[in-house]
């Protein structure tokens, strides 16, 4: 069977990497299915993903055991690398899903190595390690289980309540390990969340899931991530995210404005062209010159939200590749 890979690095392309080159899978027979959903059987070669040089990602090793996201999000930056064996970016990269079959056995073997250090590890730093596929596969609670033998440290970072399902689990590992679970949360607003994220999970949930992981004593919050000019970047919004987040015993890590790289452009200018034309417009011109928000974009929604430049830490190049 062929064997294949995503868009690597060493690609040729001008754009930052999503990942690195050690991202071999093959094809395996076998596929899976929940109610919209297809999901695509492979294996992986590597699941530990050592992070390319000059990646903005908070640590230098990732897991992504799927690839493509039922969240569905307009904006995901990762649509780009469903673009491989014919899927699309589109419409295949929400229901199409990826699944590293042998994820939690290659952990397994990979931390067993005597040559691997217990470095720090990323969960959700490309797609959702806690998508509708994981309530199947259950590959992320596998991989966890795997981490917290080895005394690794990790950190998750998802739209997804069901992380909760692992609340055990994850409290147990963070008695013996450097521990950390956080959310994204782009807005609270209820008409924005509905029309952005057509596949994910209510935020308010998110909200709640940080309650419950802040009670556990478990380390945790939210990136206020994207923030889309002109939808979710009103004072008001942004205050109610961050309010949000703190009563609930979480941290807020800072804002993330959307960034358009390529394909992941045409994908959001094409939904945005219907869903608001006067806004398409609007866009257009804020990012014509640059994929990323200008300087003074950033300035001004931090001080609307009355945050400072310093709170962008941890995840603030959640809305960039890695
Ligand atoms: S949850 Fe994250 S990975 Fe999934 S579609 Fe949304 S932005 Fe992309």
């Amino acid at each position: 069977m062929a064997e294949f890979r995503w868009k690597t690095i060493d690609d040729g392309g001008s754009e930052p990497a999503l990942f690195g080159v050690d991202e071999l899978v093959t094809p395996v027979r076998g596929t899976g299915r929940m109610s919209d959903l297809e999901f695509l059987h492979v294996a992986a070669k590597r699941i530990l993903n050592r992070v390319p040089t000059g990646s903005r990602a908070p640590t230098n090793w990732t897991i992504n055991v799927y690839r493509g996201c039922s969240h569905a999000c307009v904006f995901c930056f990762a649509r780009p690398t469903h673009e491989y064996l014919g899927l699309n970016l589109g419409e295949d990269f929400d229901r199409k899903i990826v699944v590293k079959i042998n994820a939690v056995e290659r952990v397994r073997a990979e931390l067993a190595d005597p040559r691997w250090t217990n470095e720090p590890v990323a969960m959700g730093t490309n797609t959702d390690p806690y998508q509708r596929a994981e309530a199947k596969y259950r590959l992320t609670r596998g991989v966890i289980e795997a981490l917290a033998e080895r005394g690794t440290p990790f950190s998750i970072l998802t739209k997804s309540p069901l992380v909760t399902r692992d609340l055990d689990l994850i409290a147990a590992a963070a008695k013996t390990t450097d521990v950390r679970v956080d959310f994204s949360v782009g807005t609270l607003d209820q008409r924005v969340w509905r029309a952005t994220e057509p596949g994910s999970p209510n935020p308010r949930l998110r909200i709640e899931a940080i309650r419950r992981l802040a009670e556990r004593g478990i380390r945790t919050g939210a990136l206020i991530a994207p923030v889309l000019p002109a939808l979710s970047d009103s004072a008001q919004q942004l205050r109610e995210v961050i309010d949000a987040v703190r009563n609930a015993g979480g941290e807020v890590h800072g804002l993330g404005p959307l960034y358009l790289r390529p394909g992941t452009r045409e994908h959001f200018l094409s939904w945005l062209a219907d869903y608001d034309p006067a806004l398409h417009a609007d866009y257009l011109r804020r990012y014509a010159d640059s994929d990323y928000a200008p300087e003074r974009y950033l300035n001004l929604v931090h001080a609307r939200a009355g945050l400072t430049r310093r709170h962008r830490g941890r995840y603030a190049a959640r809305s960039q590749p890695e």
